[in-house]
């Protein structure tokens, strides 16, 4: 996964769910109810936000079983 977005540096979560989905056995992707941003940063500094990304990193029920 760090390969392909070492090779990818400027994909959007999207494309790297897409990406890496051949890499792992699956990818969740899901969306945040309510209005944009959704989110707010403990500080904009001055930005004003349109949207907000988040990437949540781990493993699935499968792999996350102990074998
Ligand atoms: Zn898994």
């Amino acid at each position: 996964m760090l390969e392909w977005l070492a090779r990818h540096p400027y994909a959007t979560a999207d494309e790297v769910a897409a990406g890496v989905r051949g890499l792992l056995g699956s990818v969740s992707t899901q969306a945040v109810e309510g209005p944009a941003p959704c989110l707010e940063p403990s500080t904009a500094a001055g930005f004003v936000i349109d949207e907000a990304e988040v990437v949540f990193w781990g493993l699935c029920s499968d792999c996350a079983k102990p074998s």
